[in-house]
């Protein structure tokens, strides 16, 4: 004996792992009869976790999407609010896996090469992720977006860099940098602030 028979409803054969379990170890699931998925989570969640080691390229996807598309991503301010687009695919990801050799590397990331570009696959490498960390904060170092706002702190323009500025307002590059590293208070009548990402 020692066999503790459990309420049968409670409880449900996992498909995969053949252990009866409580049936709140099964997530929802429609067209089952019970409504429940034939696999437990713990089975489910090892598969999802094979798939992505397989096909790491599609996770790359996932995460791309969700910051270019999914307003409550935690990183959709530095991505989809700026209006950077997706525009790559599943199987130019994986060219871009295979070509970069991307399996060698310790924590694969996918930099953007210019970063006020899209997800493309001309704009895309895989590198090593605490490369690409190192590469945002240079590029947010250097200002390479700034804004401008009114004195009222109302913005005005988005702009690529101060260069940009200077190109096209022919105003003094030095002086919009300077506002932007608090040296001046405003600039030609405007405040100049760098767009941090983080
Ligand atoms: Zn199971």
């Amino acid at each position: 004996m020692g066999y503790v028979m459990l309420p049968k409803n409670q409880n449900k054969h996992c498909t995969k792992c053949g252990v009866l379990k409580d049936k709140s170890q099964f997530s929802p699931h429609k067209g089952t009869k019970d409504r429940l998925a034939s696999w437990c989570k713990g089975c489910h969640n090892q598969c999802v976790k094979n798939y992505y080691k397989k096909f790491p390229w599609l996770g790359t996807l996932i995460k791309i999407k969700s910051r270019c598309n999914n307003p409550k991503s935690g990183n959709y301010a530095s991505y989809g609010a700026k209006g950077i687009q997706c525009l790559i695919t599943k199987d130019e990801l994986k060219y871009l896996w295979f070509r970069d050799k991307a399996f060698n590397l310790k924590n694969p990331s996918i930099d953007r090469i210019k970063a006020e570009e899209n997800y493309t696959i001309e704009n895309c490498k895989y590198i090593e992720l605490i490369d690409n960390i190192h590469k945002a904060g240079r590029e947010s170092r250097q200002g390479k977006l700034l804004q401008q706002f009114n004195l009222a702190g109302k913005l005005i323009a988005t702009w690529k860099s101060c260069h940009a500025v200077e190109r096209k307002l022919k105003i003094k590059y030095g002086g919009v940098s300077a506002c932007c590293t608090g040296r001046l208070k405003k600039y030609k009548g405007f405040i100049w602030r760098y767009y941090l990402t983080k």
